[in-house]
């Protein structure tokens, strides 16, 4: 044998069969190294070890068999796009006929005589009732190697999404290769130390058995190879929750490390002159949260911490405490809104609470235009404003600070990483709050966001009443709209109607906000009725807003560019159409806007039609509760966790087998193990082990904008 050694870091252009073509594919593909080649798993498996005989293929059933090709031929029948190829298959026990539509390339590549592997579903023909085979899966066995083992037959094999042109055969063939030169590689980007005790199989091992499983799962069929169970499995979706959670510990021990420039001066009576100024007292919660704030700001290094609390749980005061601790040590501070509306609220709300102490705040969006934008910017520079609120528009150039030591991020999910990384560097090393009003299971939170400290509001200010919310079946039941819509507005009231689409252009069958909008018009030509979605311009929302906040809209037709940063004390009701469309952590955040004043709130869920009983039984989740973490839980366990992570995972490993729901246990696992690693490495001082530095740069090799990630906070 021939072959041409391979060695890990290798170029793909090193394997036999892969040129330039196919590595520009591959490419395409994201694959882009013999590692990433390695990661490219099979979605499926098929057995085919123990082959049938012709004799006892059965209708309506797929097996796999050897078989000499006797005879191939081209039909071409009258009513029949294309032709039609059929085969007479034979082995020692029988005969049996195979036959395609269209692959008309069998006959040159299936000649007369040829041997092959096939598999397929037999049926008993419609034309003559004879059992033939359809459209099997063919793989030539190649009569010159005999000897060797293929990758294709006799085995269970790996079946690999095709892409580019690039077949299952290509895969399992190249892959299959690659795997016998690296034969006895004792490579392991997992530190040996982590894997036995867990009693996970090493790297190579786990490679092959991906790839070519010697064996079932246990008892089970060829399913069982894709359950967490199948150690080789579980060791790779061990091996991408420890990536994570090793990144995670690794940015917050030394990453974040660096003190402060200087240190905070908290006066004793901080705290009490502070709460004294307040118009309440604050929750249990909120003073959790007060202390844990100024542990970290006593600290000599830089706070990260991620503020979570459902809406209305009175984040912005935890966020005003921060700020008004690093004003009073000499520092300024930040405060970065999602939207104008939002930025506009919290620079009324923070001017009143730490206007008193003394703090001069500013408000920066890009509203503020000409001579009123080059005094604040001024101002800023000079230290003559202590706090800026503002939109993004905080991250242009334009803007800079004396000395800026305290930032807010609140929608931190409405930002990406980037936005954030340029207003942490205007200042030198400051502190950092996120807040968001997605509360995250508790569990993931600690794990997803292990870089981060975690603050939680689970408790909300007294008084607050919840939302009447209930579920209909339809607006078109009784006379919805007048006996439960109009009275409200007839009171002075405002209501919000909230679709998932724009228009109707969208998808057909789902209710949209502007088709809604014109019916409501027409409706009640008497009423105000407003329109506000995503693709009108931020002036004309700022304007619609405006208009809506000033009671002259009495009814807002809607999509969710609403779920943030509306503040209208006056809206009492919202009306959710096609709601099954929403996540429940998103509808919740909906419901948040309505009953915000002295009023009680009411908030209509209305699934479309042929909404199966499940989805009814997702949406009752929200009837029965007021609680943003129990929620997120539902969210989490029926829809995944993509929405709570969202710009997070930029930069991050992606999870390929991993399922941070199903697997939640090994995420626990991997988040200890790479505690009690990093917690080893860093025993010998600076000093890196050798398994840290092996476990780094693999990370660092197969996911080059990690390095990216690690340097932003
Ligand atoms: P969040 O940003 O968490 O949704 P906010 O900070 O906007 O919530 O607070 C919601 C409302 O509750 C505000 O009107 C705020 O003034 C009020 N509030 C906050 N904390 C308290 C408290 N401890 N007691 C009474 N009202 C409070
Ligand atoms: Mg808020």
């Amino acid at each position: 044998m021939n072959r041409t050694p391979i060695s890990l870091a290798s170029p793909l252009t090193s394997i036999a069969d892969v040129g330039p073509k196919r590595v520009e594919k591959l490419s395409r593909m994201g694959i882009h190294s013999i590692l990433d080649l390695l990661y490219y798993f099979p979605f499926r498996y098929e057995d085919r070890r123990s082959g049938a005989k012709i004799a006892h293929l059965a209708p309506e059933t797929s097996r796999g068999f050897i078989a000499r090709v006797r005879s191939i031929r081209k039909r071409s029948l009258r009513n029949l796009r294309v032709p039609l190829i059929e085969a007479d298959l034979e082995d020692e026990t029988g005969t049996v006929r195979a036959v395609w539509f269209g692959q008309e390339y069998l006959l040159k590549t299936l000649p007369e005589n040829a041997s092959a592997f096939f598999f397929g579903k037999a049926e008993v023909s419609s034309f003559d009732g004879r059992l033939s085979v359809r459209s099997p899966v063919v793989e030539r066995i190649d009569p010159e190697k005999k000897g060797q083992k293929s990758f294709h037959i006799n085995r269970i094999v790996p079946v690999y999404h095709e892409a580019e042109g690039l077949g299952s055969t290509f895969f399992r063939k190249t892959i299959g290769t690659v795997l016998a030169t690296l034969w006895g590689t004792d490579f392991d980007p997992v530190p040996r130390s982590v894997l036995e005790p867990l009693g996970l199989p090493t790297w190579f091992l786990s490679l092959v058995e991906i790839h070519f499983p010697k064996d079932l799962n246990g008892s089970g069929d060829t399913q069982s190879l894709l359950e967490t169970d199948y150690p080789p499995r579980k060791r790779f979706i061990f091996e991408e929750f420890f990536f994570l959670e090793f990144l995670m510990g690794h940015k917050k021990r030394e990453v974040q490390c660096t003190p402060r420039s200087t240190p905070y001066q908290i006066a004793r009576d901080a705290r009490r002159r502070f709460l004294e100024s307040l118009p309440f007292l604050p929750t249990k919660a909120q003073e959790r949260a007060f202390e844990e704030v100024q542990n970290d700001l006593e600290t000599p290094q830089p706070m990260n911490r991620l503020l979570m609390g459902d809406v209305g749980s009175g984040k912005t005061l935890v966020a005003a405490w921060g700020i008004y601790l690093a004003t009073s040590s000499g520092f300024q501070a930040a405060f970065m809104a999602p939207t104008e509306i939002l930025a506009q609220q919290h620079f009324r709300t923070l001017g009143s609470l730490l206007g008193p102490h003394g703090i001069r705040t500013a408000l920066l969006t890009h509203a503020i235009k000409g001579s009123e934008r080059r005094a604040l910017m001024e101002d800023s520079y000079m230290g003559n404003i202590e706090l800026v609120i503002g939109t993004h528009a905080l991250i242009q150039e334009a803007l800079s600070f004396k000395r800026l030591g305290f930032i807010v991020v609140d929608e931190q999910h409405k930002f990406g990483v980037e936005q954030r990384k340029i207003l942490i560097g205007k200042g030198e090393t400051p502190d950092v709050l996120v807040m968001t009003a997605t509360p995250i299971p508790r569990s993931l939170a600690l794990s997803y966001f292990g870089d981060l400290d975690i603050s939680i509001l689970d408790e909300k200010p007294p008084g607050r009443r919840p939302v009447e919310t209930r579920l209909l079946a339809s607006t078109e039941e009784g006379d919805f709209w007048d006996t439960e819509i109009r009275p409200s507005v007839d009171r002075g009231e405002q209501v919000y109607v909230v679709y998932p689409v724009i228009d109707s252009s969208a998808v057909k069958e789902l209710k949209d906000a502007t088709t809604m909008w014109g019916a409501l018009s027409q409706k009640w030509p008497d009423i105000a009725v407003g329109l506000l979605t995503g693709r009108m311009t931020s002036d004309e929302k700022e304007e619609m807003m405006n208009r809506v906040e000033a009671g002259l809209v009495k009814v807002l037709v809607a999509t969710t560019v609403i779920e943030v940063g509306v503040d209208v004390p006056n809206a009492t009701v919202m009306v959710v159409e096609n709601a099954e469309r929403f996540g429940l952590a998103q509808l919740h955040q909906l419901r948040g806007r309505v009953g915000r004043g002295d009023l009680p709130g009411r908030f209509f869920l209305i699934p479309g039609n042929g909404v199966s009983g499940e989805g009814i039984d997702r949406l009752r989740v929200l009837t029965r509760s007021d609680d943003g973490f129990r929620i997120a839980e539902e969210d989490l366990r029926t829809r995944g966790p993509g929405e709570f992570l969202g710009t997070r995972q930029s930069g991050l490993p992606p999870f390929k087998v991993a399922d941070l729901v199903r697997d939640a246990p090994l995420l626990e696992e991997a988040r200890r193990s790479s505690h009690a690693f990093l917690e080893m490495a860093s025993e010998g001082g600076s000093e890196k082990t050798w398994e840290w530095t092996t476990l780094m740069n693999f990370i660092r090799n197969r996911f080059p904008d990690v390095a990216e990630w690690l340097l932003v906070r």
